[in-house]
């Protein structure tokens, strides 16, 4: 048998808490260079997915490779994450008494093994990273702006800068325009688009508006495996995702 290559291959993963199944025979698929909403109710098991995929989280059952080959269930958390797997949270974790500059360059020292330091010498190329960054993140005009000054928005900007640094593969994100203006969440969705030009994203969102200005792929997890994936519209219309999600 032969498959096409992907990034990201989940099939048939369960696992229980006490007896209950967070995730039930989940299959998921993400293609090289590919950004994915998910959507679905609470307790569908998203978070649980994204703790199976950076190992947070071993699955009692099923198989998770990265990139065709890799077994991510025998990694640890640290290996999944040098492998280029990168995640989000909701909540933003910035340095705030530190400026935009300065927490990317944190940032990108630490992708090589060098703890809070500000005082290791940048490359010419280390600098021209930062500016890329810097024009990716729409903070080019804040690179000295203390992160404490930023708005919400902008700080979850530059956490997603602050793991562009590290160059996943895949980039995780949970919930990213919770709590942003609507000029944000679209400026939001213009630059995932722009950052899954060069990698592969998967984006858990609830901001339905937001997930048609994506206009990707949309998976609805429930009850921890897949109740329909396809199109916005075709999700959206699907009666199982509007009697489990939308409609309630
Ligand atoms: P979602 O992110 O879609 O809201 P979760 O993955 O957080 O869903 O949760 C799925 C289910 O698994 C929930 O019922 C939750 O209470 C349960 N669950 C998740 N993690 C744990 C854990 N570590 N221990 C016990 N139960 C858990």
């Amino acid at each position: 048998e032969t498959r096409q290559k992907s990034l990201l291959y989940l099939e048939n993963v369960s696992v229980s808490f006490d007896g209950f199944k967070a995730l039930n025979s989940l299959s998921f698929v993400v293609e090289p260079g590919e950004l994915r909403a998910i959507i679905g109710p609470n307790g569908a098991g998203k978070t649980t997915m994204m703790d199976i995929i950076t190992g947070k989280t071993r699955p009692d059952t099923g198989t998770v490779l990265f990139e065709d080959t890799i077994d991510l269930t025998k990694k640890d958390e640290a290996d999944i994450a040098q492998l280029g797997i990168g995640r989000k949270f909701q909540k933003p974790t910035v340095f705030e008494s530190h400026t935009v500059w300065d927490n990317l360059e944190l940032a990108l020292n630490r992708s090589r093994g060098v703890f809070a330091t500000l005082f290791y010498t940048l490359s010419p190329e280390d600098k021209a990273r930062i500016e890329e960054i810097l024009e990716t993140i729409r903070m080019t005009h804040r690179r000295q702006e203390y992160a404490a000054n930023l708005s919400h928005g902008q700080k979850q900007w530059l956490e997603i800068g602050m793991l562009l640094a590290q160059e996943p593969k895949l980039l995780l994100v949970d919930e990213p325009v919770a709590g942003m203006t609507d000029a944000e969440t679209a400026e939001t969705a213009v630059l995932l688009k722009e950052i899954a030009k060069t990698r592969s994203v998967v984006v858990v969102e609830h901001d339905m508006g937001f997930i048609r200005e994506l206009g990707v792929k949309v998976t609805c997890l429930a009850e921890g495996s897949v109740l329909a994936e396809g199109s916005i519209d075709f999700v959206s219309n699907d009666p199982k995702v509007i009697e489990n999600y939308l409609g309630r």
